[in-house]
């Protein structure tokens, strides 16, 4: 069994460390928050003073920070996990981040004898308390073979995306065509409605037909279309609008680093920063369909 420090203890760290523990690990947590420090010690979980002190006495350290500023911060500033961590310790941030600090801080990580993998989650909180993550990872096969066995209690689904930084690349670019795939299915279901035809109708139809998509089967943002979509339970998240239009200005970042020009991705992120603005960003982004359609409200 391994001593593994755990970095960010919120929402989705909160669980995803819980699930460490119960596997039989020893946790060292750190979090600036004392309630999450709180919820993690009733879990099992032993609470440092600092990252750097937690990273001092694991082999493993896992972090799930909110943007890419912390995770530079923690590793390579003021956090000082990468000073502070013993040589050989495997790193696995787990946080959704821009591409370049993700490569920036693995690069830092390598230089200092230290080997570590970007692997972003898909699931949200429900997926981290049961441990079915679908997890995207970026980093060198050795530092892919050492995390699996950690990473395959946190997941349920555990993807090699290829070297450092392609876990966070596949999560944009997936969560890019989610974002696109919503609008058009909320521009579709209120056009239909308008010119007469039903959503259960349209639904019948296009979801075995050329337009059907995941975002339709599974997030349909019409109510009572598809059991499992926030639309039911009055557009409480479920994945939070807040969390959509973050992923979505990732996705942008890199295209403009990339040179690559993604105009669809580009309008969508226009519309979640509207609705964001409009003081919706703790709704589920499947309610994006109001701003299609204000009759909804
Ligand atoms: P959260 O805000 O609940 O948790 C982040 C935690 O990091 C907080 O407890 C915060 O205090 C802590 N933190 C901030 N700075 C720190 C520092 N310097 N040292 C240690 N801890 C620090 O957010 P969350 O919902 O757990 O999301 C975490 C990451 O997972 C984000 O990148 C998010 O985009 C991604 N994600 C979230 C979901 C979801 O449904 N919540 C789904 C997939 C991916």
């Amino acid at each position: 069994m391994a001593d593994i420090a755990f970095i960010g203890l919120g929402n989705m760290g909160g669980p995803m460390a819980a699930n460490l523990v119960k596997a039989g690990h020893r946790v060292i947590g750190f979090d600036p928050v004392p309630q999450a420090v709180e919820a993690a010690r009733g879990k099992g979980i032993e609470i440092a003073e600092s990252a750097g002190e937690a990273a001092s006495q694991a082999e493993v350290v896992f972090s799930m920070l909110p943007a890419g500023q912390h995770v530079r911060a923690v590793y390579s500033g003021a956090g000082e996990v990468i000073a502070k961590a013993k040589p050989g310790t495997l790193f696995i941030d787990s946080s959704t981040i821009d591409v370049a600090s993700a490569r920036a801080v693995e690069e830092a990580a390598s230089a200092a004898g230290h080997l570590m993998v970007d692997a972003p989650v898909s699931g949200g909180v429900a997926g981290a308390e049961a441990g079915t993550l679908t997890m995207m990872v970026g980093g060198s096969d050795a530092a892919f073979d050492m995390a699996k066995p950690f990473l395959e209690i946190v997941g349920g689904k555990v993807v090699h995306a290829g070297g450092p930084g392609n876990g966070q690349v596949a999560k944009v670019c997936n969560n890019m065509i989610l974002g696109i795939s919503m609008i058009a299915i909320s521009e579709a279901f209120t056009l239909a409605e308008k010119l007469g035809l039903s959503p259960e109708k349209l639904f019948e139809i296009s979801s075995t037909a050329s337009g059907s998509c995941w975002a339709m089967l599974n997030h349909n943002p019409v109510p009572d279309i598809v059991p499992t979509s926030a639309a039911n339970r009055g557009y409480v998240p479920g994945f939070a609008a807040g969390m959509m239009h973050k992923d979505l200005k990732l996705s942008q970042e890199a295209a403009a680093q990339a040179g690559v020009a993604t105009p669809m991705g580009a309008e969508a992120t226009a519309l979640y920063t509207m609705f964001v603005n409009a003081g919706r960003a703790d709704q589920d982004y499947t309610a994006i369909i109001k701003f299609i359609d204000p009759t909804r409200e």
